[in-house]
């Protein structure tokens, strides 16, 4: 692909060399920050849209979005104008007293959802936390249960505090972190009977199931949807146990598939469910909303310093409203119908090497074969010296979560920039 089409839309037309660079103050950087991550060798320095530039002008067509986060793609004329506004105003207060954009964000969650009130804080292993310490409280005090256990799946994601490392089922997260935290018990993804299992198994004197703590579409697990029949039986089950349903949105929340709510693909409502990534767009922010037992969290049980602040809450309020009135869910649902099609065009066109394409609205995982030599990272690399920046979501999926105002020329040119990359990762 040439640098000419990258930049079509746009008026300056950079050189490109034919690897990244990676002299952009690497070394300076990893004097002073602590190392804890596996960083691709560029630094981005401006984005507009879904195009990014790195520190040496590079150009890059972004289909990772600050990790499914940046609803609204970069630099957009709403979000600036708000966010820009509102720190003129006022940008953080804390919960000693009321917040006006904190109510209305509220408000708008629960009339866009099955939930009846609203927690902030600022990420999602955060609002995971939260959901967690309210199973806890809910096990204890409605349930009547002296050892609540809550049951997670295997190949989920959590976050990496301690409480949502051991809630997440990879032991990778986990490992040299123990002891970690007691009360969670894992079961396999879409599968009913072992729910029912560990249900039963888990019963012993003091200690039962309180809470399910699930993804409805695994996304760093390998972006694995959750199963319509699974989840219908898990809410029936709930139902006639009392056991609390939560569902991680931090990845699938706020319109990524299409959807709302990544529920709303499975036709099945949570007790609760948190958000967090995509919910004001790429201002940190994070949510538990609950629809039972809102009030179990009582006043000096729970809390947040930042949490639902006036420049968070009032960006995320921006990214709903233009989600609601540019028509962006049925971009969601076009653009992502054009990818997987273009994407199980790309896995035929390459038999040894992809097993399948799956995914909802515009987050999209490829498989690529376990016997397969080649890693995700392998053709991340690649695309990233094209010019296409991708996510691994873990060692043998590529995932695709461009901003939610992706172009159908820009999907094409991703597309055709993949093809390429995975060329030049096979050669
Ligand atoms: C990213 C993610 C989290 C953690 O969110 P942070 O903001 O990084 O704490 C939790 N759950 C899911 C499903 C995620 O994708």
């Amino acid at each position: 692909m040439s640098q000419q089409t990258l930049t079509e839309n746009n008026s300056v037309i950079p050189q490109r060399a034919s690897t990244p660079s990676t002299d952009f103050e690497r070394d300076n950087f990893d004097t002073w920050v602590m190392n804890t991550y596996g960083r691709f060798p560029l630094a981005i320095e401006k984005g507009l849209g879904c195009r990014l530039t790195d520190t040496q002008g590079r150009e890059y067509l972004d289909f990772v979005a600050g990790i499914a986060t940046c609803t609204l793609g970069h630099a957009h004329p709403a979000l600036i104008e708000t966010v820009t506004q509102q720190m003129k105003k006022l940008h953080h207060v804390s919960n000693l007293y009321y917040i006006p954009e904190q109510g209305q964000l509220a408000q708008w969650i629960v009339e866009n959802s099955c939930a009846d009130k609203v927690f902030f804080c600022n990420s999602g292993a955060e609002a995971n936390e939260a959901a967690i310490k309210l199973a806890r409280k809910y096990g204890h005090k409605v349930l009547e249960i002296e050892e609540p256990v809550i049951l997670t799946a295997n190949s989920s994601f959590h976050g990496r505090t301690l409480a949502t490392i051991t809630a997440t089922g990879q032991p990778k997260y986990q490992k040299d972190f123990d002891p970690l935290v007691p009360g969670f018990e894992y079961v396999p993804y879409n599968d009913i009977q072992a729910l029912k299992a560990a249900i039963a198994d888990i019963d012993e004197g003091n200690r039962r199931v309180a809470a399910i703590l699930i993804e409805p579409l695994q996304g760093e697990g390998g972006v694995r949807p959750g199963n319509l029949e699974y989840f219908a039986r898990m809410r029936e089950i709930c139902d006639e146990t009392g056991i609390l349903l939560i569902f991680d949105e931090v990845q699938v929340g706020m319109g990524r598939t299409g959807k709302l709510w990544g529920y709303e693909n499975l036709g099945v409502e949570p007790d609760v469910f948190t958000s967090a990534k995509g919910l004001a767009g790429g201002i940190p922010i994070g949510a538990m909303a609950c629809k039972k037992f809102c009030d179990m969290l009582s006043p000096g049980t729970h809390a947040s310093t930042f949490g639902g602040n006036p420049l968070a809450t009032a960006a995320a309020l921006t990214v709903a409203r233009t989600i609601e009135n540019e028509g962006i869910l049925n971009n969601v649902i076009e653009r992502g119908e054009q990818l997987r099609t273009k994407l199980r065009e790309i896995a035929a066109k390459y038999p040894d090497l992809f097993v399948e394409v799956r995914g909802w609205g515009l987050i999209n995982g490829m498989e690529i074969k376990e016997e397969c030599q080649l890693t995700s990272i392998d053709i991340v690399k690649a695309a990233i010296d094209l010019g296409l920046l991708i996510a691994p979501a873990g060692p043998k999926v590529l995932r695709f979560v461009p901003p939610l105002i992706v172009s159908d020329f820009e999907i094409d040119l991703g597309m055709e920039l993949l093809c390429e990359a995975i060329e030049a990762a096979i050669a």
